[in-house]
């Protein structure tokens, strides 16, 4: 147990582990396939990342987010861990470099996206390989029972039949009962054995705000709990009106979605972390592998399909512990909203096969080809091409993409990459080189590790700040070194691309199975009417009805709208029975008038007067000019 705490101290430089974090570290250790559920924030990372550094070999791990792998990736080698990643969208070339370097170069971390996970090329590598453990990160998406399926998931026991020695540790933020158990199965878990803490956070307050003027409400709110804020919305174009809204109204505030560039991204998340920005207003783009533990409040305008990704968002309030709100506003027309929500997520069957049929057109793939190729794809040009509605296109594609069809890639974001292909003593020997090439180089070279041996994520931006270039000297001069063979270049890429996970076939064959049609949407009314559930509840304890989805019995907590105006309404109670004591006790000796009584007790006059109509209503009391007495 010392070594792996010695691990952490050693390239992490924490004194101790989170709660769970040993356990399923230790389990990892003894071999045993293992699942943790740990909260987003909740530092799952350092429950494969430490053990890996314990292990011979190379540890493998699955993830769909391109950008937080990249981050990962970086992060660990910045830590100097060897460590590389693939996934769709990088040449055939680097994947080789990639693999290479986990063959020979002692490479600790590879990190897969699971589409790449079929390949042959990555099949014939991986037995050749040294596994010390195989990660599945985001496991519920293995799950067809659960909120966010992701077909390419289920090759992993396909890989886990590859190397059956090597234990299995998945790891998720949210998973119901069912899908808990579906992951292990799916996983083919020799035992069943979950790691998992309670879901309910003490400190986060759960409210429900009823009213049809949103943003006023909004501003209210955030008027009255100071600190830092996070605003969910739908939809990219309300991220920024809102948050003009806000700013008018004197609160700081930024808008983030995934149409943004990278570095405007990273700005407003930057500021907002650090505070210069208070509210963030965003789409559900927003705060996947981001920890700040002091969001005092998060605001949902707009409610999510389901009740993990609501506990997800909300659950970033408060993660210090302290005491935070996840606030939801709610008006009448948001039931019809969200119900609305399920019908363009399932559009007919006909309308689906035409879209496949328009995208291999669009993207010129012939009937027999196609397979295990990327194309890039824009939705709006495709659409506008062959007058298609934007939504219903969108889901079609989705729908397909669950069919195992294709695969939508939506969001790569994928940084530059450059490997250096000179060996180091190469440079010095560069001829006609200009000052500008020297400054760039050197500031390359000052600012990455690593190049010699693999593709490095750089940032141009880093290198115009220290190099002194403008951006397109920087881009000039970079091409120019990769056009002399000095290294390889490839210029980031924000397009989203379609994978054909099989060859074309006709349109007409398509099948689109009962699993991911009819079950799909019966399970999204399910989700959504949970979430309506939640947002409707007049007597129920919204942690209770949240917790109670995730299959967790809890006492009420006593602290959100519900509790609270059940609270209010037990004191009236109590309030009501005294009075009424009082009323009879002192009218018992002699009848009064109204004045007599309001000053002889010692409550508001108003609270009198409803006590003393309801007595004189139900025929305990009666008035004889315009004195009271008791019947
Ligand atoms: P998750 O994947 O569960 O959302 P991460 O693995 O990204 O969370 O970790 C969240 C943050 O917590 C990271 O900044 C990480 O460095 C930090 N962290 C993880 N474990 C510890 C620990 N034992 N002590 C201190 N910080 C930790
Ligand atoms: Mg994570």
């Amino acid at each position: 147990m010392s070594d792996i705490l010695h691990i952490l101290q050693q390239y992490w430089g924490y004194n101790r582990f989170r709660p769970l974090q040993e356990d399923i570290i230790r389990s990892v250790l003894e071999k045993k396939d293992t699942l943790g559920l740990m909260p987003t924030g909740g530092g799952k990372s350092i429950t494969f990342q430490v053990p890996a550094m314990a292990i011979e070999g190379t540890c493998i791990v699955i993830t769909p987010l391109i950008s937080l792998m990249k981050d990962q990736v970086d992060g660990l080698r910045r830590l100097r861990i060897k460590a590389t990643c693939i996934y769709s969208g990088m040449s055939r070339r680097e994947i080789m470099t990639a693999l290479d370097n986990c063959l020979y170069g002692n490479y600790k971390f590879l990190y897969v996206s699971p589409e790449r996970l079929g390949t042959e090329l990555f099949r014939s590598k991986l037995s050749a390989m040294q596994i010390s453990l195989l990660v599945v990160d985001e496991a519920h998406c293995i799950s067809q029972w659960g909120y966010d399926f992701r077909p390419s998931y289920l090759q992993i026991a396909q890989i886990r039949e590859l190397i059956p020695d090597t234990p299995i540790l998945a790891l998720t933020a949210t998973a119901t009962n069912d899908v808990i158990k579906d992951i292990q199965k799916q996983l083919h878990f020799k035992k069943e054995n979950v790691f998992r803490k309670s879901f309910n956070r003490p400190n986060l307050t759960y409210i429900v705000k009823k009213g049809e003027n949103k943003v006023e409400q909004l501003i209210r709110i955030l008027n009255r709990i100071q600190g830092s804020a996070i605003v969910y919305v739908r939809s990219r174009k309300k991220t920024k009106e809102i948050c003009d809204q806000l700013t008018q109204n004197g609160i700081s505030a930024a808008f983030y979605h995934a149409g943004l560039s990278t570095e405007i991204k990273n700005e407003c998340q930057n500021k907002w972390k650090n505070n210069e920005y208070r509210v963030i207003v965003a789409t559900n783009a927003f705060g996947m592998g981001i920890d700040k533990p002091d969001v005092r409040i998060v605001v949902h305008i707009d409610l999510p399909n389901a009740p993990e990704e609501y506990y997800q968002e909300a659950g970033r309030a408060g993660r210090d512990e302290k005491k935070a709100y996840a606030v939801t506003l709610y008006a009448k027309t948001d039931k019809a909203k969200l119900r609305k929500r399920i019908i363009d997520s399932f559009p007919e069957r006909d309308f689906i096969k035409r879209v496949y049929e328009a995208l291999c057109n669009h993207l010129q793939v012939a009937e027999g080809y196609g397979s295990g190729s990327s194309y890039d794809f824009n939705i709006d040009i495709f659409c506008k091409h062959f007058k298609l509605p934007i939504l219903p296109t969108y889901h079609a594609i989705k729908i397909l993409e669950q069919s195992h069809y294709i695969e939508y890639i939506e969001d790569p974001n994928m940084a530059s990459r450059i490997m250096m292909t000179v060996p180091r003593e190469g440079l010095y020997q560069i001829q006609e080189s200009d000052t500008q090439t020297e400054l760039l180089l050197q500031a390359l070279l000052r600012s990455y590790t690593g190049l010699f041996a693999d593709y490095v994520f750089i940032n141009e931006e880093v290198l115009m700040q220290r190099s002194g270039l403008s951006h397109d000297d920087v881009y000039a001069r970079l091409i120019f070194l990769s056009k002399r063979g000095i290294l390889h270049y490839i210029p980031r890429k924000r397009i989203p691309m379609i994978y054909y996970s099989q060859r074309r076939i006709d349109a007409a064959q398509i099948v689109i199975p009962k699993e991911v049609y009819e079950i799909r949407k019966a399970r999204m009314e399910h989700r959504i009417n949970s979430i309506l559930n939640y947002a409707d509840s007049e007597n129920i304890c919204r942690t209770q009805i949240l917790l109670n989805y995730f299959g967790e019995k809890t006492e009420e907590c006593g602290t959100c709208d519900i509790c609270i105006e059940k609270a209010k309404r037990t004191t009236k109670d109590n309030t009501f029975n005294h009075i009424e004591k009082d009323i009879r006790n002192i009218i018992g000796q002699q009848a009064m008038t109204l004045d007599d009584i309001i000053d002889n007790l010692a409550y508001p006059a108003k609270d009198i007067i409803d006590v003393l109509r309801f007595l004189c209503d139900e025929g305990y009391i009666s008035n004889l000019n315009e004195h009271y007495r008791l019947n």
